[in-house]
């Protein structure tokens, strides 16, 4: 190897390295109908501990249909192992269109004129969160353009306070995930002590030249800067980072073998892998068939990192992947700024994109529970001060059956009783019957009885384990 990769390196060009990937395409192409070193790769792959971006990649590239198969298989055991049935619920909440910015393929772009520019009042913040509480979320995930006049870092702060401080009724907002753009080690740090959970930065493509014309102008045009944000959050502490592409940017098999090499860059230089990642498909620039199959790789090489689809794709295609590994699913969202509170005219549309899958978090909630998945608004980990690696020990201590399915039922318990409708809870009871015994400890189980009961009788709310 005469270039320069070096995945614990803080240099963006040494942990994503283009003449690394090129190998690593150019390897998988090479070996993808090697049956004996697939069969290699999927006994590793079989210990969970994960695959390096080389093994992965040619699993992603391997065409032959029973070892296909057997690599869906395996993601959806590993799924099933490390996840069980359970799907987080969160909502994404947009607080200003204004950015500086030219990415060409997002219409808050600077130089874009036929949108509506809006930026939320901490007063129009409480009305957006009340109408989230009052669907049943509590988990958020901020999204902001970059504008250092109208979304300050201070906005930004004011904003999660507000956030945290608004009790409706029953509601709650426990957890929220912050989707900025790269700041200082500084700024981050302020994020960390306002209590966000994950700080979310998608890299939208590893490769370097297509990411410089995608954005060629304003400070998100610096790759360097961009593809070392996560390096500089968790200098300032934050353990817990979500990581994406948009597959559809550039060629999918080079932002896969980005992606992981950028998860891998972490553990070496950190020793925690990002908490998340985020698989979006960009305008359906890649087909069904290879999305389901990025999923199950990325299931397969990364076990313990969490991974999100959003309401971009379609029900059909959220289906497909959800138990390939999926762990985290938007519900009811809308990506215009102020839009649950107050539905925007068509005229005035400020939305980031457009949603393939518009159901309302009740119906995405009815649809999860009769696919047999439990849908979880479980923000334990975070409230308990289980960060970074706190997923990975609690799946090596074997306590997930007896914490994360618990804490699912229970949260979800809370829903049924204070937002869903009566057809909703009436299949939600019955999965709850039939998910308490699931939960391998006796004792655990009783007190689980017990909470459930007490939520529903004497209104008591947050247990958890
Ligand atoms: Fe601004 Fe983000 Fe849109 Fe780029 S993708 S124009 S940074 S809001
Ligand atoms: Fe996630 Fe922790 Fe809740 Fe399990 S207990 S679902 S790991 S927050």
């Amino acid at each position: 190897m005469s270039y320069n990769y070096n995945p614990s390196s803080q240099k963006a060009e040494e942990f994503i390295n283009h003449e690394e990937i090129l190998e690593t395409l150019s390897y998988a192409e090479k070996n993808k109908n090697n049956v004996e070193l697939i069969d290699q790769i999927l006994a590793k792959a079989r210990l969970r501990k994960g695959l390096s971006h080389r093994e992965a990649a040619v699993l992603l590239d391997c065409e032959i249909p029973e070892k296909v198969e057997e690599i869906f298989e395996l993601a959806r055991q590993i799924k099933q192992d490390f996840y069980g049935n359970r799907i987080v619920m969160f909502a994404p909440l947009y607080l200003s269109n204004y950015c500086v910015n030219g990415c060409v393929y997002c219409p808050y772009h600077m130089k874009n004129k036929h949108i509506a520019r809006k930026k939320l009042t901490q007063e129009e913040i409480r009305r957006e969160v009340i109408a989230l509480q009052d669907m049943g979320h509590k988990r958020l995930a901020l999204e902001t353009g970059e504008d250092p006049v109208n979304n300050p870092m201070e906005y930004v702060l004011d904003s999660i306070k507000t956030i945290y401080s608004i009790k409706h009724k029953n509601g709650a907002i426990r957890r929220v995930n912050v989707n900025i753009a790269a700041t200082t080690v500084e700024n981050y740090r302020k994020l960390k002590e306002a209590g966000i959970g994950t700080y979310i930065l998608f890299q939208e493509t590893y490769h370097k030249k297509s990411y410089l014309e995608l954005h060629p102008t304003g400070p998100k045009h610096d790759y360097d800067y961009h593809t070392t944000a996560m390096d500089r959050a968790m200098e300032a502490g934050i353990d817990d980072v979500g990581i994406g592409v948009l597959f559809g940017l550039d060629k999918y098999r080079y932002e896969f073998a980005g992606l992981l090499m950028h998860a891998e860059h972490l553990e070496a230089a950190f020793g925690v892998g990002p908490h998340d990642i985020d698989t979006n498909d960009f305008d359906n620039g890649i087909n069904d068939d290879i999305f389901a199959k990025l999923v199950a790789c990325i299931r397969i090489a990364v076990p313990y990192t969490g991974m999100i689809v959003s309401t971009r794709e379609s029900q059909k295609s959220r289906e497909r992947v959800l138990h390939l590994g999926i762990s985290q699913i938007s519900g009811g969202s809308k990506t215009s700024v102020g839009g649950y509170a107050e539905p925007e005219p068509e005229e005035e549309n400020s939305a980031q994109f457009d949603l393939s899958d518009t159901r309302s978090l009740d119906d995405i909630v009815k649809w999860l529970m009769e696919m047999g998945y439990i849908p979880s608004f479980c923000t334990a980990c975070y409230r308990e001060g289980r960060t970074g690696d706190r997923f990975m020990s609690l799946c090596k201590s074997g306590q997930i059956q007896n914490c994360c399915q618990p804490n699912a039922l229970m949260t979800l318990k809370e829903y049924l009783t204070d937002y869903a409708s009566p057809a909703t809870k009436e299949v939600g009871e019955k999965l709850i019957l039939k998910e308490l015994e699931q939960i391998p400890n006796e004792n655990v189980r009783a007190i689980v009885i017990d909470h459930l009961r007490a939520i529903e009788e004497e209104n008591r709310r947050d247990f958890r384990f």
